[in-house]
Protein backbone atom coordinates (compact mmCIF):
# COMPACT_ATOMS: atom_id res chain seq x y z
CA UNK A 1 0.00 0.00 0.00
CA UNK A 2 1.33 3.85 -0.56
CA UNK A 3 0.79 5.01 3.22
CA UNK A 4 0.06 8.37 2.75
CA UNK A 5 -0.58 10.57 5.14
CA UNK A 6 -2.49 13.86 4.78
CA UNK A 7 -2.80 17.26 7.30
CA UNK A 8 -5.87 19.09 6.77
CA UNK A 9 -7.19 22.24 8.32
CA UNK A 10 -7.67 25.84 8.75
CA UNK A 11 -4.65 28.07 8.62
CA UNK A 12 -2.34 28.51 11.39
CA UNK A 13 -3.38 25.72 13.70
CA UNK A 14 0.21 24.14 13.13
CA UNK A 15 0.03 21.57 10.15
CA UNK A 16 3.43 22.56 8.81
CA UNK A 17 4.77 22.02 12.31
CA UNK A 18 3.49 18.62 12.44
CA UNK A 19 4.73 17.87 9.08
CA UNK A 20 8.29 18.89 9.66
CA UNK A 21 8.23 16.56 12.91
CA UNK A 22 7.31 14.01 11.22
CA UNK A 23 9.54 14.15 7.90
CA UNK A 24 12.30 16.32 9.47
CA UNK A 25 12.51 19.49 7.86
CA UNK A 26 15.65 18.09 5.33
CA UNK A 27 13.53 15.77 3.86
CA UNK A 28 10.57 18.31 2.56
CA UNK A 29 10.28 18.49 -0.91
CA UNK A 30 8.12 20.52 -2.21
CA UNK A 31 6.18 19.57 -5.48
CA UNK A 32 6.70 21.70 -8.11
CA UNK A 33 4.50 20.27 -10.81
CA UNK A 34 2.31 23.32 -10.68
CA UNK A 35 5.30 25.64 -11.02
CA UNK A 36 5.03 28.71 -9.21
CA UNK A 37 2.58 27.54 -7.02
CA UNK A 38 3.46 25.69 -4.02
CA UNK A 39 0.29 24.65 -3.27
CA UNK A 40 1.34 21.63 -1.32
CA UNK A 41 4.37 19.45 0.46
CA UNK A 42 5.29 15.47 0.56
CA UNK A 43 8.08 14.54 2.93
CA UNK A 44 8.47 10.81 4.21
CA UNK A 45 8.55 9.11 7.69
CA UNK A 46 9.04 6.42 9.35
CA UNK A 47 7.07 5.07 13.10
CA UNK A 48 7.52 1.90 14.62
CA UNK A 49 9.25 0.40 11.42
CA UNK A 50 6.19 1.43 9.08
CA UNK A 51 7.27 4.05 6.46
CA UNK A 52 5.02 6.52 5.21
CA UNK A 53 4.56 9.77 3.37
CA UNK A 54 3.06 12.89 4.48
CA UNK A 55 1.34 15.15 2.50
CA UNK A 56 1.13 18.77 4.26
CA UNK A 57 -1.75 20.78 2.42
CA UNK A 58 -1.51 24.17 3.42
CA UNK A 59 0.02 26.17 0.64
CA UNK A 60 -2.70 27.47 -0.75
CA UNK A 61 -3.22 30.17 1.71
CA UNK A 62 0.45 30.25 3.20
CA UNK A 63 0.90 33.20 5.46
CA UNK A 64 -2.66 34.36 5.19
CA UNK A 65 -5.43 34.09 7.22
CA UNK A 66 -7.86 34.16 4.54
CA UNK A 67 -9.64 31.07 3.00
CA UNK A 68 -12.14 30.90 0.58
CA UNK A 69 -14.24 27.84 0.29
CA UNK A 70 -13.35 26.86 -3.37
CA UNK A 71 -9.76 26.02 -1.11
CA UNK A 72 -10.98 24.53 1.67
CA UNK A 73 -12.43 21.93 -0.91
CA UNK A 74 -9.58 21.94 -3.48
CA UNK A 75 -7.06 21.19 -0.16
CA UNK A 76 -9.81 18.19 1.62
CA UNK A 77 -10.31 16.96 -1.85
CA UNK A 78 -6.56 16.15 -2.68
CA UNK A 79 -6.39 14.38 0.75
CA UNK A 80 -9.34 12.71 0.23
CA UNK A 81 -8.03 11.60 -3.28
CA UNK A 82 -4.83 10.99 -2.30
CA UNK A 83 -4.24 9.65 1.42
CA UNK A 84 -4.97 6.68 3.35
CA UNK A 85 -5.11 8.32 6.65
CA UNK A 86 -6.49 12.05 7.15
CA UNK A 87 -4.72 13.87 10.32
CA UNK A 88 -7.62 16.86 10.36
CA UNK A 89 -5.90 19.28 12.81
CA UNK A 90 -7.76 22.34 14.94
CA UNK A 91 -6.19 24.62 17.19
CA UNK A 92 -7.17 24.17 21.32
CA UNK A 93 -5.39 27.38 22.08
CA UNK A 94 -7.37 29.49 19.50
CA UNK A 95 -11.10 26.82 19.99
CA UNK A 96 -13.44 25.62 17.83
CA UNK A 97 -14.12 28.53 14.76
CA UNK A 98 -16.23 28.27 12.20
CA UNK A 99 -13.28 27.64 9.77
CA UNK A 100 -13.03 24.09 11.84
CA UNK A 101 -16.91 23.53 11.08
CA UNK A 102 -16.42 24.53 7.33
CA UNK A 103 -13.40 21.70 7.10
CA UNK A 104 -15.62 19.12 8.99
CA UNK A 105 -18.45 19.44 6.68
CA UNK A 106 -16.41 18.85 3.63
CA UNK A 107 -14.82 15.80 5.72
CA UNK A 108 -17.92 14.17 5.96
CA UNK A 109 -17.97 13.03 2.32
CA UNK A 110 -15.09 10.41 2.90
CA UNK A 111 -15.05 7.13 4.15
CA UNK A 112 -11.52 7.40 5.02
CA UNK A 113 -10.00 7.14 8.31
CA UNK A 114 -10.36 10.93 10.15
CA UNK A 115 -7.77 11.40 12.96
CA UNK A 116 -9.09 14.65 14.98
CA UNK A 117 -5.97 16.28 15.90
CA UNK A 118 -6.17 18.66 18.61
CA UNK A 119 -2.93 21.01 18.20
CA UNK A 120 -1.35 23.62 20.44
CA UNK A 121 -2.51 21.10 24.10
CA UNK A 122 0.98 22.54 25.30
CA UNK A 123 -0.13 21.61 28.58
CA UNK A 124 -1.93 19.39 30.63
CA UNK A 125 -4.54 22.37 31.34
CA UNK A 126 -5.22 22.92 27.28
CA UNK A 127 -5.15 18.96 26.66
CA UNK A 128 -8.23 18.81 29.17
CA UNK A 129 -9.89 21.66 26.56
CA UNK A 130 -10.38 19.33 23.39
CA UNK A 131 -13.97 18.45 24.59
CA UNK A 132 -15.20 21.20 22.51
CA UNK A 133 -14.42 19.85 19.11
CA UNK A 134 -16.39 16.84 20.16
CA UNK A 135 -19.27 19.05 18.54
CA UNK A 136 -17.39 19.04 14.77
CA UNK A 137 -19.04 15.60 14.86
CA UNK A 138 -16.10 13.84 13.10
CA UNK A 139 -14.71 11.90 15.45
CA UNK A 140 -15.36 9.18 18.26
CA UNK A 141 -11.64 10.49 19.59
CA UNK A 142 -10.04 13.50 19.98
CA UNK A 143 -5.78 13.21 19.71
CA UNK A 144 -4.30 16.15 21.84
CA UNK A 145 -0.30 16.93 20.71
CA UNK A 146 1.73 19.80 20.70
CA UNK A 147 3.38 19.66 17.44
CA UNK A 148 5.99 22.21 19.04
CA UNK A 149 7.43 19.58 22.04
CA UNK A 150 6.08 16.59 20.27
CA UNK A 151 4.09 15.24 23.03
CA UNK A 152 1.04 13.21 22.08
CA UNK A 153 2.10 12.77 18.89
CA UNK A 154 3.93 9.39 19.38
CA UNK A 155 0.09 8.06 20.72
CA UNK A 156 -1.23 9.42 17.83
CA UNK A 157 1.12 7.71 14.95
CA UNK A 158 0.81 4.57 17.12
CA UNK A 159 -2.91 4.56 15.99
CA UNK A 160 -2.28 5.84 12.22
CA UNK A 161 0.54 2.92 11.45
CA UNK A 162 -2.16 0.61 12.35
CA UNK A 163 -3.37 1.25 9.16
CA UNK A 164 -0.38 0.45 6.79
P1 LIG B 1 -0.24 25.94 9.48
O1 LIG B 1 -0.66 27.24 8.86
O2 LIG B 1 -1.43 25.13 9.86
O3 LIG B 1 0.73 25.17 8.64
O4 LIG B 1 0.48 26.29 10.87
P2 LIG B 1 2.04 26.45 11.20
O5 LIG B 1 2.69 25.11 11.36
O6 LIG B 1 2.64 27.39 10.23
O7 LIG B 1 1.95 27.08 12.66
C1 LIG B 1 1.23 28.29 12.91
C2 LIG B 1 1.75 28.90 14.19
O8 LIG B 1 1.43 28.06 15.30
C3 LIG B 1 3.27 29.07 14.23
O9 LIG B 1 3.58 30.27 14.88
C4 LIG B 1 3.73 27.87 15.03
O10 LIG B 1 4.96 28.10 15.68
C5 LIG B 1 2.60 27.72 16.03
N1 LIG B 1 2.48 26.34 16.54
C6 LIG B 1 2.50 25.19 15.84
N2 LIG B 1 2.38 24.13 16.65
C7 LIG B 1 2.27 24.61 17.90
C8 LIG B 1 2.11 24.00 19.20
O11 LIG B 1 2.06 22.77 19.37
N3 LIG B 1 2.00 24.85 20.25
C9 LIG B 1 2.07 26.20 20.12
N4 LIG B 1 1.95 26.95 21.22
N5 LIG B 1 2.22 26.81 18.93
C10 LIG B 1 2.32 26.02 17.84
MG1 LIG C 1 1.45 25.57 6.71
Amino acid sequence: STNIIAIVGRPNVGKSTLFNRLVGRRQAIMDNESGVTRDRSYGHGEWCGKFFTVIDTGGYVHGSDDIFEGEINKQVELAIKEADVILFMVDVDAGLTGLDEEFANVLRRTDKPIYLVANKADTNARAHQVGEFYALGIADEIYAISSQSGSGTGDLLDEVVKHF
